[in-house]
């Protein structure tokens, strides 16, 4: 359906993503189908599948492909989830989600970003990702519990309210340190307890907003 770009996304996939090793077949299915070069800007699209995270304007990127492929593998998707997205950005990593689950909600403090992300995500016709314009440094309260939550900007610390908001079992996967190194880390609810496991070190733009960063 979007032959474009067919070699370019079996060469990340092969050399990016499971030469890395990550092998979750439906994973590896949903990105060889996604066409990553219509979530950069106009002009960029040759650029989309490199091993780097790409600017889509208003400071921000679009995640490296591993980078984005690894958080969703964290989240351990069976296709039946509800997740949420902290950080839309480009809408790559939610229309990903939304191939892998029930139905993802996807927080975005840039209207801007918000809007096209939407536009981008009909057009592949991604149907199950709502995107929202907000800090979601709080989470979406409306549709928890969430199975997964992916945060795709860096924090301080690990905001309490977005543990709260996850299922028994559920999975918070954040970034979390200084605003120029992180660690990226994946928390789990075991009843009113929480695990943590450090994966590696990330670097992300800052999430702003009452549990994150202060703008300056
Ligand atoms: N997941 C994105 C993608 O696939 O393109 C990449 C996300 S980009 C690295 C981080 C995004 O988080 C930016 O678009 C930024 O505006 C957004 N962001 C930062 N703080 C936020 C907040 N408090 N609430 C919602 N979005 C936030």
């Amino acid at each position: 359906m979007f032959p474009h770009f067919q070699q370019e996304r079996e060469d990340m996939v092969r050399w990016q993503i499971e030469e890395r090793g990550l092998h979750n077949q439906r994973l590896l299915e949903a990105l060889r189908k996604l066409p990553r070069h219509l979530f950069v800007q106009p002009g960029d699209e040759i650029y989309a599948y490199y091993d780097e995270p790409i600017p889509i304007g208003f400071h921000q990127t679009i995640s490296q492909p591993y980078i984005t492929a690894l958080m969703t593998s964290l989240a351990a998707l069976e296709g039946k989830e509800t997740v949420l997205e902290v950080g839309t950005g480009s809408g790559y990593q939610a229309a990903l989600l939304g191939m892998l689950s029930n139905r993802v909600i996807s927080m975005e403090r840039i209207p801007e970003l918000a809007e096209r992300a939407r536009k981008i995500v009909d057009e592949v016709g991604i149907k199950n990702v709502e995107i929202i314009i907000g800090d979601g440094t709080g989470g979406y309260p409306p549709e928890a519990p969430y199975q997964a939550i992916l945060v795709t900007a860096a924090a301080p610390s690990v905001p309490q309210v977005l543990l709260d908001q996850l299922t028994d079992g559920g999975r918070l996967i954040i970034p979390t340190g200084t605003r120029s190194l992180q660690q990226l880390q994946v928390w789990q609810r075991r009843g009113s307890h929480f695990d943590s496991e450090d994966i590696l070190p990330v670097v992300f733009v800052p999430l702003l907003g009452q549990y994150g960063w202060k703008e300056r």
